[in-house]
């Protein structure tokens, strides 16, 4: 018998079903699920609008190529129009984050016709070849190289340098707002703006990835809009069907119509079952005000997660729903840690732990969480 392929590091639990903001183990445990798989399960597990809107396109049809039609998918773009701000007049459907980290490249590259990609310390923009060269950290890289050569990382945060980063030879400037596997560090408004300012300077594109950040985790629909500066175009994922694989590209008017066909495709991109679990997902967050109640539970667990009595802890970071713990020591343990009181959480960058609850967690879950990582501290 064949084995899984090994790369990844496997907790040693099974997960055998969930139900909103809990899943169980094959022992019967219970958890509160504040990793939810790197924030997809954000609309909570099995959430019921969501499945049953699955379960009729299972029984109408299962796979239509983008070169079709398809009323499931006309439904989820009729739907996701009233969650992007104006302007914003196409959407390319894709089926992981990084492959729409790469179309988003892609575009800038067709659009300006220059080569030089600016990114930033500790980004993370997905593990393929394109979004790999624009990722920072080095353990994901090192092993690849040579990866797309015309890659500049300027310092995240850092306003000073941008205008020397930015020049007549970027196509586009990819920015996460707020960064989640780098370690949750939030933009300064003055560097979003300067990266604008630049970008308009030069006529390259300004490209937000918010596949962690969009889409209500942080407190707002999209990150962005915290900001007041818009991008050219933005990527989003992880959430948007509520569990199925999906990544998004949201691009201004005319980039809609970059493309020649044949310059772009994919196989499973805009799949009926992945685009009525995704416009079912977005009504739950219209009819839920699911950015508001972010903003409330996410004020609340960064304030108690502040109040932290323990040496180990340096400070709270992050916004919204999307907050991290940052230690004096590796994150690790404290996270494995926190399985046994519960509580499935995750690590970001080295040294923080991160929570990416879904949004409709309760005062007694921030009571599980705050509780349960001051008991795992008391160890340190
Ligand atoms: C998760 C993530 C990606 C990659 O998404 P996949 O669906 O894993 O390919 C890209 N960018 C950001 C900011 C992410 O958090």
């Amino acid at each position: 018998m064949a084995r899984l392929a090994r790369y990844y590091r496997v907790y040693p639990i099974n997960i055998v079903r969930g139900r909103m903001q809990y899943v169980w183990d094959s022992n019967g445990n219970r958890y509160l699920d504040a990793n939810t798989g790197h924030g997809v399960a954000f609309m909570g597990h099995s959430n019921p609008e969501i499945i049953n809107a699955i379960k009729a396109q299972l029984d109408k049809i299962i796979t239509v190529p983008l070169n079709m039609g398809n009323e499931a998918r006309d439904e989820f773009i009729s739907e996701f129009s009233r969650i992007i701000p104006q302007g914003f007049d196409a959407v390319f459907p894709q089926n992981t984050g990084t492959e729409a980290v790469e179309t988003a490249i892609k575009i800038g590259k067709k659009w300006t016709r220059r080569k030089t990609i600016v990114a930033f310390t500790n980004s993370f923009h997905g593990r393929t070849m394109g979004s790999l060269s624009i990722t920072w950290n080095e353990n994901y890289r090192k092993a690849f190289q040579p990866l797309y050569p015309h890659v500049k990382f300027g310092v995240f945060n850092n306003v000073n340098e941008v205008d020397k980063l930015v020049d007549e030879d970027t196509c586009c400037v990819v920015v996460e707002p707020v960064q989640g596997e780098g370690g949750l560090n939030v933009a300064t408004v003055d560097f979003l703006k300067a990266l604008r300012e630049a970008a308009n300077r030069v006529n390259a594109l300004l490209i937000f990835d918010e596949i962690q950040c969009g889409f209500g985790r942080t407190g707002y629909t999209w990150a962005f809009q915290h900001y007041g500066v818009e991008p050219d175009v933005f990527t989003a994922g992880k959430a948007i069907a509520g569990g199925l694989p999906i990544g998004l590209v949201v691009a201004k008017g005319e980039l809609g119509d970059v493309f020649n066909p044949g310059e772009h495709g994919s196989t499973f991109a805009g799949n009926p079952v992945v685009m009525a679990a995704a416009a079912a997902t977005v009504k739950v967050f219209m009819r839920d005000n699911v950015p508001s109640v972010v903003k409330e539970t996410g004020s609340l667990l960064a304030k108690r997660l502040g109040e932290l009595n323990s040496r180990v802890v340096n400070r709270v970071k992050g916004m919204g729903l999307m907050i991290g713990v940052e230690l004096r020591t590796r994150a690790e343990p404290y996270v494995e840690a926190l399985m046994k009181h519960g509580v499935l959480a995750l690590t970001a960058s080295v040294n923080v732990v991160r929570f990416l609850p879904p949004y409709m967690i309760s005062h007694d879950d921030v009571d599980l969480i705050v509780n349960s990582l001051s008991e795992v501290l008391k160890g340190a």
